[in-house]
């Protein structure tokens, strides 16, 4: 049996960055992080054993005025940052630079469409409800933008109004295309529907939509398919929270059926039967990749819970 880690799984810049900042800052004196730093509990526990403390909103209220908190790679709504400064509390802002971008880009679009009276805008975000990333997309729209997660859910649009699309960084592209192609029908059938004059022309040119999805998540779709395809049986760690770990997961699954879902090295153990089957084949590859939330310590202590057997 050969093992191997896929060498384009792990922390993305954006995590990566989070990480190094709350690394850096604990050494400085006591630190809160706003929520779970990573989607990956065995890395929350690693940072929260170096002193790393995760709070929630409600905690943001009663924390101590100076208390220094971090902000996850996922980015806030300004409200947060308000809370912060009439406490007067410390802010480690660390939001990737990529959704900062699209925060910024979105909080744009709002401002200047926001007293179109004639034709009110619809600002709608591609993405998962309730997600943080997708609370501080939202926010930047004083709450007023619309999050969809599938075609299905188009009917919450009215077509006759401009519509500005966006899409949360993790999202799929494909799914954002098919999202897009709908609109563009569902825009067209309004106008011919006979519903022309000022609302059909218009309604139909009125629709804006901006891919913003992020390419180090999306380009690793093809990679992480190719790793599950040359390996015989492969181990996906990820953590439960994780929405992006879900995804990739479903994507090896696709390539290589013989993919199973781990969270720790422990969990080795409940597919033991199955490596030892494959292992009468002579050359079985067993290979081990993640999300852009799995640590690659986490990934090197499978490998080597692997190599036990
Ligand atoms: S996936 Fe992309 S946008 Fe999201 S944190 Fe990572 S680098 Fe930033």
């Amino acid at each position: 049996m050969t093992c191997s880690i896929d060498t384009n799984s792990g922390f993305c810049f954006g995590v990566t960055r989070a990480i190094n900042a709350a690394e850096g800052e604990l050494s400085n004196g006591s630190l809160y992080c706003l929520g779970d730093i990573v989607h990956n509990g065995q890395e929350v526990k690693r940072l929260e054993l170096l002193g790393l403390r995760t709070i929630d909103y409600d905690d943001l209220r009663t924390l101590p005025s100076h208390a220094r908190v971090l902000l996850r790679a996922h980015g806030e709504p300004p409200s947060t940052y308000w809370i912060a400064q009439q406490r007067g509390i410390e802010i480690i802002d660390a939001t990737c630079p990529v959704v900062k971008k699209l925060q910024d880009r979105i909080r744009a679009c709002y401002e200047a469409h926001k007293n179109d009276e004639a034709l009110p805008p619809q600002i709608v975000i591609y993405g998962k409800p309730g997600h943080a990333e997708v609370i501080g997309l939202q926010g930047q729209t004083n709450n007023t933008a619309i999050v969809i997660e599938n075609t299905d859910q188009l009917d919450r649009l009215d077509f006759s109004r401009p519509i500005y699309l966006f899409s949360q960084t993790t999202k799929s592209v494909e799914g954002f295309q098919n999202l897009v192609e709908a609109i563009l029908q569902r825009k067209r059938s309004y106008s011919e529907s006979g519903l022309t004059g000022e609302a059909g022309p218009t309604a139909q040119r009125s629709f804006e939509y901006h891919d913003t999805i992020c390419r180090n998540v999306a380009n690793r779709v093809a990679q992480l398919q190719d790793f599950a395809r040359a390996n015989d049986i492969v181990f996906f760690v990820g953590g439960t929270k994780s929405s992006n770990a879900k995804v990739l997961f479903n994507h090896c699954l696709e390539a290589n059926p013989n993919t199973f879902f781990i969270s720790s090295p422990e969990e080795i153990t409940n597919h033991k039967s199955k490596i030892i089957n494959h292992k009468s084949n002579s050359d079985c590859k067993v290979g081990i990749c993640g999300a852009t939330s799995t640590p690659l310590w986490l990934m090197e202590q499978v490998k080597a819970e692997l190599e036990k057997l």
